[in-house]
């Protein structure tokens, strides 16, 4: 089962590209949802800062970041890379297990939110950005899947895979795809 953590931000667009892809989802809200029935998971877009503070308070934030740490599927989009980023410029680091420099709301308040299309894994896609990080550096092994108008926008490590845009508030599928069949092995449900 994929989780989506429900908490706060753009969950049900994520949750609406997994039922166009024909997988089937679960929202993790609370602690004792974050159980091994989960094959993988998505952190939103949103608010990293509010996202942080609410994994905390709901006493979920350790075992997140010990499932990610032990191999969980993750992929975090926008403040969810801000959320996986060991370094953060303009806010502070919070399950932080991705070895990357992220700069928060990096394209200024102007510049914030915008549309291109961008090269990823070798494919081009639309790509949304709204008060968007982006990666500054990525360690030595982490692998840069996307690096459009100059910036480093799409990075993965292992298992964990984090885009500064948002694929799902577009109709590409690219990024979901890769994420659930390269990343997870996943396919999608077949009884359904
Ligand atoms: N600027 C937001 C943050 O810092 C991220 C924006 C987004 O997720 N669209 O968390």
């Amino acid at each position: 089962m994929i989780g989506v953590l429900a908490l706060q931000g753009a969950f049900a667009e994520h949750e609406a590209v997994l039922t166009g892809l024909g997988y089937s989802y679960t929202e993790v809200r609370q602690r004792s949802h974050l159980t091994g029935d989960l094959d993988a998971m998505i952190l939103p877009g949103g608010e990293s800062t509010v996202m942080n503070k609410l994994l905390n308070d709901l006493g979920m934030f350790d075992e997140l970041k010990a499932m990610i740490e032990e191999g969980l599927p993750v992929f975090g989009t926008c403040a969810g890379l801000i959320l996986l980023s060991k370094r953060v410029e303009g806010g502070s680091p919070s399950l932080a297990t991705m070895d990357i420099d992220t700069v928060r709301n990096a394209y200024g308040r102007q510049l914030g939110s915008f549309s291109c299309n961008g090269s990823f894994a070798g494919k081009e896609i639309p790509m949304r950005f709204i008060r968007a990080p982006f990666v500054e550096t990525a360690g030595p092994e982490v692998q840069v899947l996307s690096e459009t108008g100059g910036r480093i926008v799409a990075v993965r490590e292992g298992k964990q895979l984090a885009t500064a845009f948002h694929p799902e508030l577009t109709e590409d599928t690219t990024v979901h795809r890769y994420f659930l069949e390269e990343i997870a092995g996943l396919s999608p449900d077949r009884n359904r």
